[in-house]
């Protein structure tokens, strides 16, 4: 699940590891190691806790030359599933022989039966992981070829992976695999290469890629790659380009890559609707999405899966469709989706919404629904991932690479392509042209809007300095604003650790009151939107419980303002587009209430970026 890196070519394989680990930090994780070649040896080094400790034990354990020599090598960052982050559990791990190194993403689902086969031949473990495992199964097979051993455990094993593996016996190679983990692979380098499971690792050595498809394998060599099945069969993977800037993963002026990215959203915004809106028509242009007016006529619901801040994004969405389309449209929790059986035919569109394009659950979501027949397109913002390549059909964000764990600019961009969708599905259906037109201006509008918002970051700053106390909120909206409270609870939780609730408005009085003490805070989203007014009779119900009222509202709104305790204000909006700047102020508020809690925003504890395990 999160990190990998592998490394073979002229110079030193620690330095260029490390550095690759540093970039790998963003996705969040709790232990590191590497292992290189050494003297016709594996040596290894590993460590809980953060790359910098593992930087200062290769240095200190493998000095001078021992440190610069070795040209090739394998590292990762882990995010435990099995067994605590401690330096034993971290990858790296070994074959009985010592002589087999293997780092891994993932999970091996059948650990325990093959733990069991392993155990009754004999073998002992260090660490409590399943990926011990898979080494030595890996070492079970070896009788000289690795690639050949590799695919033989791979056979055996059902779940999950990414896997980059060294063999003492045969220095000039890496062997990487995946399957539902993804790995990708640099060429073109000048006598190097390097393979990795995320692409923002790779840019400093190359623009040219290779995405490994699920149960692919490649011997990556110095000099270039072989791509095969688990079969041993050749096959052929296009070389694709990145289109990404190495200081696309650099903080700049700010402190944090969240703070960063925040303020990027009128950027991020602008390019995903750029060239997307049509003004003579009133509508908007996504060619991605692969369906004909026809087809588009004929469709009686759509179903949107997601994880996360994804599913608050559907959320947004399920207003969008119903209300511009005239169409059933439902947002599902994606590690349900294919466990409930979902009733799905050709009628049905299934929108899969997942930033990294690799999160496990909606993967599989997207399997079942192309099995079952529907329509299938995806959501994403990383171009080339797994779920935009299965799917085939789709629209990219473009935000640029998001590296801060809590997604900020993923989540409005996914709204925004969501409005543009229920747009065009409207305009073929019942919306009017001067409806459209009004929709589609707005959205033209939300890059300004959220400028706007982000001017008000120092006072918002200035708000958040009361709210860093206390150690529970309550989040409440109606309507379109309901998921807005829901992912502003969610971005408090995340990078703050403050237990933070996010309720429907008028649910709250159904149990979750009872938890009301004086003093707790509710930020409570009453932007001048349909549904405000009961919104604020929600209100009123907490302030008599003493709550403290923090209303998310809109400029002027003076009877809506003398409701609250304090505020933070977002310009006026079309209400479907209202919900973007609304966001945009509680991930500042969220921001700055972390910030002043100390809190290491970018790689909040126990979180990943990209969620690759079920
Ligand atoms: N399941 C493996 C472990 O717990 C891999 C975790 C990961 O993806 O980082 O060690």
């Amino acid at each position: 699940m999160c990190g990998i890196i592998g490394y073979i070519g002229k110079s030193e394989a620690p330095a260029n590891l490390l550095k690759g680990l540093k970039k790998l930090e963003y996705r969040g994780y709790d232990s590191a190691g590497m292992a290189v070649f050494d003297n016709g040896r594996l040596a290894v080094a590993k460590t809980s806790g953060k790359v910098s400790a593992l930087a200062e034990k290769v240095r200190a354990e493998w000095p001078g030359e021992r440190f610069a020599r070795p040209p090739v090598g394998i590292a990762h960052t882990r995010w435990a599933t099995h067994g605590s982050p401690t330096s034993l559990n971290a990858h790296p791990h070994l074959d009985a022989s010592g002589g087999i190194a293997l780092v891994h993403n993932g999970i091996i689902e059948n650990y325990r039966a093959l733990r069991a086969r392993l155990e009754a031949k004999g073998h002992g473990f260090l660490s409590e992981t399943d990926t011990e495992i898979l080494a030595r199964l890996i070492g079970e097979f070896y009788s000289g070829d690795i690639f050949d051993a590799v695919c033989g455990a791979l056979h055996q094993v059902e779940g999950t992976f990414g896997i980059a593996v060294l063999c003492a016996q045969e220095p000039d190679r890496i062997i990487v695999a995946r399957r539902g983990s993804p790995i990708v692979i640099g060429v073109g380098v000048d006598g190097e290469c390097v393979a990795a499971s995320d692409a923002s690792v790779l840019v400093e050595h190359t623009q040219r890629v290779i995405y490994l498809d699920d149960n692919d394998a490649a011997i990556v060599r110095a000099d270039g790659v072989e791509i095969r099945d688990l079969d041993n069969v050749p096959v052929t993977r296009a070389v694709v380009g990145l289109d990404m800037a190495p200081s696309a993963a650099e903080k700049g002026r700010f402190a944090h890559f969240m703070h960063k990215e925040i303020h990027e959203q009128p950027e991020a915004l602008a390019n995903a609707i750029r060239g997307r809106l049509d003004f003579t028509r009133a509508t908007a242009v996504l060619s991605g999405m692969g369906t004909s007016p026809r087809e588009l006529s004929e469709l009686e619901r759509v179903v949107m899966v997601g994880c996360g801040t994804s599913l608050h994004a559907g959320m947004v969405g399920e207003y969008a469709f119903e209300d511009l389309a005239d169409i059933h449209a439902e947002v599902q929790q994606a590690a349900e989706f294919r466990y409930r059986n979902p009733i799905l035919d050709r009628r049905a569109f299934v929108v899969a919404i997942s930033q990294s394009g690799e999160t496990a659950d909606t993967l599989a979501a997207v399997r079942e629904a192309q099995q079952k027949g529907a329509f299938v397109m995806s959501l994403c913002n990383v171009v080339g991932s797994t779920i935009a390549r299965e799917t085939g059909r789709g629209v990219y964000l473009h935000a640029g690479p998001e590296i801060s764990v809590a997604s900020t600019k993923a989540f409005t961009s996914q709204v925004v392509v969501l409005l543009m969708m229920a747009l065009k599905l409207g305009r073929g259906r019942r919306l009017s042209r001067e409806d459209g037109l009004a929709l589609a201006r707005a959205i033209d509008g939300v890059p300004a809007l959220v400028s706007r918002v982000l001017e008000a970051d120092p006072a918002i700053a200035a708000v958040a300095e009361r709210f860093v106390e206390g150690e529970h909120a309550f989040y409440i909206g109606r309507g379109l604003m309901h998921p807005v409270a829901l992912e502003g609870a969610l971005k408090l939780k995340e990078i703050s650790y403050i237990h933070a609730e996010g309720y429907h408005a008028a649910e709250l009085k159904h149990g979750p009151i009872a938890l009301l003490a004086p003093g707790v805070p509710v930020v409570a989203v009453a932007c001048d939107v349909p549904g405000k007014d009961k919104t604020l009779g929600n209100i009123e119900e907490c302030r008599a419980r003493g709550a403290r009222i923090l209303g998310v509202v809109t400029e002027g709104d003076a009877d809506t303002i003398a409701c609250m305790d304090s505020v933070l204000t977002v310009p006026p909006a079309h209400p479907l587009v209202a919900t973007i700047p609304a966001v945009v102020a509680l991930q500042l508020f969220a921001y700055h209430v972390a910030r002043l809690r100390g809190c290491p925003i970018d790689q909040p504890r126990n979180l990943a970026k990209s969620v690759t395990v079920e």
